[in-house]
């Protein structure tokens, strides 16, 4: 396959689910509509207030809404919308087992926000099963993170009757431009394709390998029939999602960043909170040809404040940046394999085809 980069950001196409539009990109060009005054913000900030005001009027359960946190600034901002909308929130905190210092003290800011914080540790034993999968055969420690992460708030959300979730962003109309995906609500449709990477759900890693489903059950979204009274909002929808912006909002409340930037990217305040997901940015480097720091790259030359060329020079000094023993010791005792059995799976997962075109990125 021969790499072809938008015209406008620095994404190959070689990202999985990209669609592009002659030569550009459809996350620019959602980014454009996004900007220029097609989509009406405060009408949208309108529709949150009726929203939550219509909740607060007539929930009886103990919380208004959940919402789920890693910690990092997104969460801090998404806390932030709906307490001061006094609302009764309850922040709900998934811990793979990988979490950082400075990721606990961000996390721990939420409780002083005004929200009670739940935290959630999932069984070691389930949980290393599923990593090792995850890496060894598919090349994502992620692989069921991902589906943990968005199934168990929702399924929490029902058990204890909150009427709404207030995710983040819709990563299916932010970083792909996919306007077919339900952009307000999460549908099954989108936990399919965006958190279950498709045909990768828990029935089918646990047929596969044989894990008792009642074990997995957690990591799957419930039914249509069971999420009727929960509804789960992407903050996105309502508020122009920014990077920067959730940045400032969170610094307000103690929000800390490192003192130099995060490996992999040229950013002090993003994928800090946790261990995971560098080893997952990297093998997505080795596979699909672009890392943290292209995302990075694209959001900022879409926000305008870097141009291409500047994006590209960031590009290949970050990308690049080979995984160190900060992350991946940790990941090797989690799941218990070895440093040569790590290397290897990093090898077994590069694409050479798109590893040699990289460097003529223009
Ligand atoms: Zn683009």
């Amino acid at each position: 396959m021969t790499i072809k980069y938008c015209a406008n950001c620095v994404m190959p196409n070689t990202k999985p689910n990209s669609i592009f539009l002659n030569g550009v990109c459809k996350a620019c060009l959602y980014s454009i509509n996004k900007k220029e005054t097609k989509i009406n913000w405060h009408q949208r900030e309108i529709e949150f207030n009726q929203l939550t005001s219509n909740i607060k009027k007539n929930n009886k359960s103990e919380f208004d809404v959940l919402v789920p946190v890693s910690g990092g600034k997104d969460s801090l901002a998404q806390i932030h919308h709906v307490i001061k909308r006094n609302l009764k929130v309850l922040a709900f905190h998934v811990d793979n087992g990988l979490k950082t210092d400075i990721g606990n003290y961000n996390l721990n800011l939420i409780p002083k926000m005004g929200a009670h914080l739940m935290t959630f540790k999932p069984d070691t034993n389930i949980q290393r099963k599923l990593v090792k999968i995850g890496f060894l055969k598919y090349g994502d420690p992620d692989l069921m993170n991902h589906c943990l992460l968005h199934a168990l708030p929702i399924r929490t959300a029902i058990k204890l009757r909150i009427p709404m979730v207030f995710l983040g962003e819709n990563a299916a109309l932010e970083y792909n431009g996919d306007a077919k995906i339900d952009s307000k609500k999460v549908s099954l449709k989108w936990f399919q394709e965006y958190a279950a990477n498709k045909k990768f759900t828990a029935k089918f890693i646990s047929r596969k390998y044989k894990i008792p489903y009642s074990k997995m059950k957690i990591y799957d979204l419930p039914l249509n029939s069971e999420i009727k009274n929960t509804k789960a909002y992407f903050a996105s929808y309502f508020f122009k999602w920014n990077s920067e912006n959730n940045l400032k909002i969170a610094k307000k409340y103690g929000f800390k960043s490192l003192s130099k930037n995060s490996e992999g990217t040229y950013k002090n305040y993003v994928s800090i909170d946790e261990k995971f997901n560098r080893i997952h940015q990297y093998l997505k480097f080795l596979k699909f040809g672009y890392g943290r720091a292209t995302d990075h790259a694209c959001e900022d030359i879409r926000n305008k404040k870097i141009n291409r060329e500047r994006a590209i020079k960031l590009v290949k000094k970050y990308d690049r940046k080979k995984v160190s023993s900060y992350y991946y010791l940790d990941f090797i005792k989690l799941i218990n394999i070895s440093k040569k059995n790590f290397f290897l799976t990093l090898k077994k997962f590069t694409n050479h085809k798109i590893q040699s075109q990289i460097r003529f990125i223009k």
